[in-house]
């Protein structure tokens, strides 16, 4: 196993595109760096990136790099101090580092991601709206196979129903969600019903998604740009855990 710390020794941090436009599906760019794991397999880092890594609550994405020389499957993505490595498995050829290559997602998943993640922002505002935000949100996954939020404290008085209604609510009301970059000392300012702004780590800027007069929560995933797009969200489960209680949801295929 090659260290991460060594495949990105050097380098600049990864443009990453996905930060402001989740819709990219391909992008021509540039291989930065290739480091092979063995003859088949390798690390691939490259000067922009469409693809989200592994973390924030998101799973990694998957997907394919080409060049006129190669052609890789991409089958994890992992990030190093900001630079981004793509890990997979060459199916043809071998890369250069240098030479121009094209990056593809594997879309249907990721939009499928995409939606699960407004899906857990929505979520988050109908546990506020029954509960109130002195709860402390702990965990989260949005990706398959199980999307969740957990929260700290007792679940006593959480109705599944209600929960499942006012999410709903919002998918149906066809709000606007996009991101907003603001300095540190206009942080407050902007988020609204924010879970654990204490736990955020000290940045000069920070990446917002705002969910139009829903909620503003710090973030750096990939999200759809209307909740008319999730089309549907289904919860499946409250359950206790250690130190408090899951929401366990899903995305429906139709409007609820
Ligand atoms: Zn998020």
């Amino acid at each position: 196993m090659v260290s991460l710390s060594s495949i990105t020794a050097g380098l600049q941090p990864t443009n990453k595109l996905y930060l402001n436009d989740s819709y990219l599906g391909t992008v021509e760019t540039t291989l930065l760096r290739y480091v092979p794991e063995t003859r088949r397999s390798g690390y691939f880092v490259t000067t922009d990136t469409i693809m989200h890594p592994k973390g924030g609550a998101q799973p990694s994405d998957t997907g394919t790099l080409e060049s006129a020389n190669f052609k890789a499957v991409v089958k994890k993505v992992l990030e190093h101090s900001g630079v981004v490595v793509h890990y997979g498995d060459i199916k043809e050829g071998t890369p250069r580092e240098g030479e121009k290559v094209s990056m593809m997602i594997a879309w249907e998943e990721r939009y499928r991601v995409m939606r699960l993640h407004t899906a857990g922002h929505i979520v988050d505002y109908a546990v506020v709206e029954l509960l109130g935000r002195d709860l402390l949100s702990s965990r989260a996954f949005h990706g398959p196979p199980e999307s969740f939020v957990e929260y700290i404290g007792r679940v006593g008085g959480i109705d599944l129903a209600s929960l499942e209604r006012i999410s709903n609510v919002v998918v149906k009301a066809s709000k606007r969600v996009y991101p907003v970059w603001v300095p540190r000392q206009e942080l407050l300012k902007t988020v609204r019903g924010a879970p654990n702004l204490a736990r955020l780590p000290e940045l000069e800027t920070y990446r917002v998604i705002v969910i139009d007069g829903v909620n503003a929560i710090p973030c750096g995933g990939t999200h759809v740009a209307n909740t008319a797009e999730v089309r549907g969200i289904l919860i499946k489960k409250v359950e206790e855990v250690m130190d408090g209680f899951k929401v366990v949801y899903d995305v429906a295929d139709c409007p609820l």
